[in-house]
C-alpha cells in the first residue's frame, strides 16, 4: 500500500472522500486555492535554488512567479489577476524577510519514499536548512490565511511524517520543524521526539489496516462544503439526484411528513417546557402537588433528586466493603464514541462490536435543518 501525508490526512478527515479520490481516482476540480499554492511553491523553489548564497532581486522573483504561474481553476481573468497581484505581495514580504539572511538550503523539494509498517510512505519536503551552530530545520510552506493554534502544530501529521522521513533517510532528527504561513508571513515551529515517531508508525498502521479492510464510511466535517465528491457521497447524493428529477417522489412525501412531524414535536416540547415553568411556580406558591384539568386528567408534580456521584468519595466508601465493582458499569455511549472515532484497527473494532450482547446495528433518524452548501 502506498500512502502520503495528503492521503492519510484525507482518510482521517473522511474515509469516503479517500475512497473517491485515491481508490476510485475520481478527478477533483482545479481550484484557485490549489493553483495559487502551487504557483507560490514553485516561485519559492526558484528563489532558493541558487548556486551562490546571494538572494535574487525582488523583480526577478516576481518574474519567476509569472513564469511558473498556474492558470487553472480561476473563475475568470479578473479573479486570476487578483490572485496574481496577491502572490506578488506575498513574495515581496517573503523577500524582505528572507533575502538578508539568505543561505543555500541543505535540501529542497526532496522526494522521499520510506517503508513504515509495511506501507510505502511517499512525500516531498519543501526545504531543509542547516541551523547556524548545528542541527537542521525542516520548513514547509502553507498558503492558509489563518494561523492555527500552537497545539495543532505540535500534533501536525505532516511535520511528524517529515521528522520520521529525515530520521529514516538521512539518519538525523531535525531540531526544528516549521510551517511557514506565507500569507501572514509567520513561521510556526515545533519539535518531535523518537516517541512521537513511534506513535506516528502506529497511526499509519491503523489507517492502512482500515483501508485494507475497506472501511470507507462518510464522515461529515467542516470541509464538506468544499468537497468535490458531494455528488457521489451517501450524505449528499440524494440532494443532487433530486435536482435531476426526483428518483422516488413518494419517498420525498414521506420525508417531508417526517420532517414536519419532527418539527411539530420540537414545538410541542418547547411549549411543554414553558408551561412547566408556570405550573411549577403556581404549585410552589400555593402548595399543590397535583393540578386538575377540565376532563378529570391531572398534572402530578413529583420531586426528582438530581445529583452527580463524587467518584473518589464513593470509591473510598464502597471499595473496603467489596461493593465498588457492583456500581461500575461500561458506558455504551463512550463505546459508541470510540467506534465512531474510526481510530481502532478494524479487527479491534469488529471485536468490540461483537463483544456486545445483542449484535445488531440500528439506525436512528435525526432532523438536519437545511444549511448552505457549495454546489
Ligand atoms: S461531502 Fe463530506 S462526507 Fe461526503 S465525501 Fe466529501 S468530505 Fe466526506
Amino acid at each position: 500500500m502506498r500512502l502520503s501525508y495528503s492521503s492519510i490526512n484525507t482518510y482521517e478527515t473522511c474515509p469516503a472522500k479517500f475512497q473517491f479520490q485515491y481508490e476510485d481516482r475520481v478527478p477533483g476540480r482545479p481550484s484557485p486555492a490549489l493553483s495559487f499554492g502551487d504557483s507560490l511553491h514553485q516561485a519559492l523553489h526558484w528563489f532558493h535554488n541558487r548556486p551562490v548564497p546571494v538572494a535574487p532581486a525582488l523583480e526577478e522573483l516576481h518574474e519567476a512567479l509569472d513564469a511558473v504561474w498556474v492558470s487553472e481553476g480561476y473563475a475568470d481573468e479578473s479573479e486570476e489577476q487578483m490572485y496574481r497581484d496577491h502572490g506578488r505581495q506575498v513574495l515581496t514580504q517573503y523577500h524582505v524577510e528572507n533575502a538578508p539572511g539568505y543561505r543555500i538550503p541543505a535540501a529542497m523539494e526532496f522526494r522521499f519514499s520510506i517503508e513504515v509498517e509495511a506501507v510505502q510512505l511517499n512525500g516531498v519536503i519543501d526545504r531543509m536548512d542547516r541551523i547556524p551552530g548545528g542541527g537542521y530545520e525542516i520548513v514547509d510552506y502553507k498558503t492558509n490565511r489563518r494561523l492555527p493554534p500552537q497545539a495543532q502544530i505540535d500534533r501536525d501529521l505532516q511535520l511528524s511524517m517529515y521528522f520520521l522521513a529525515a530520521k529514516e533517510v538521512w539518519g538525523i532528527e531535525p531540531e526544528r520543524l516549521t510551517l511557514y504561513y506565507l500569507l501572514p508571513g509567520q513561521r510556526m515551529t515545533t519539535t518531535r521526539t523518537a516517541a512521537d515517531a513511534d506513535q506516528l508508525r502506529r497511526r499509519i498502521a491503523v489507517v492502512a489496516e482500515r483501508i485494507a479492510a475497506g472501511r470507507f464510511e462518510p464522515q461529515q466535517n467542516p470541509l464538506c462544503n468544499w468537497c468535490d465528491y458531494q455528488r457521489l457521497c451517501p450524505l449528499f447524493r440524494h440532494k443532487y439526484e433530486k435536482e435531476q428529477g426526483d428518483p422516488a417522489p413518494r419517498m420525498t412525501q414521506l420525508v417531508d411528513e417526517w420532517i414536519s412531524l419532527k418539527r411539530g414535536g420540537r414545538r410541542v416540547y418547547r411549549r411543554l417546557d414553558e408551561l412547566a415553568g408556570d405550573i411549577n411556580a403556581f404549585c410552589e406558591e400555593h402548595g399543590y402537588r397535583r393540578l386538575f384539568g377540565t376532563d378529570g386528567g391531572a398534572i402530578d408534580r413529583r420531586p426528582q433528586h438530581v445529583s452527580a456521584p463524587d467518584e473518589e468519595k464513593l470509591r473510598a466508601i464502597l471499595q473496603p466493603l467489596g461493593l465498588w465493582e457492583q456500581v461500575l458499569s461500561v458506558d455504551p455511549a463512550k463505546i459508541n464514541q470510540l467506534i465512531e472515532s474510526r481510530k481502532l484497527p478494524p479487527d479491534v473494532e469488529d471485536a468490540v462490536l461483537a463483544s456486545r450482547e445483542e449484535v445488531r446495528t440500528q439506525h436512528a433518524l435525526y432532523l438536519k435543518e437545511p444549511a448552505r452548501t457549495r454546489r
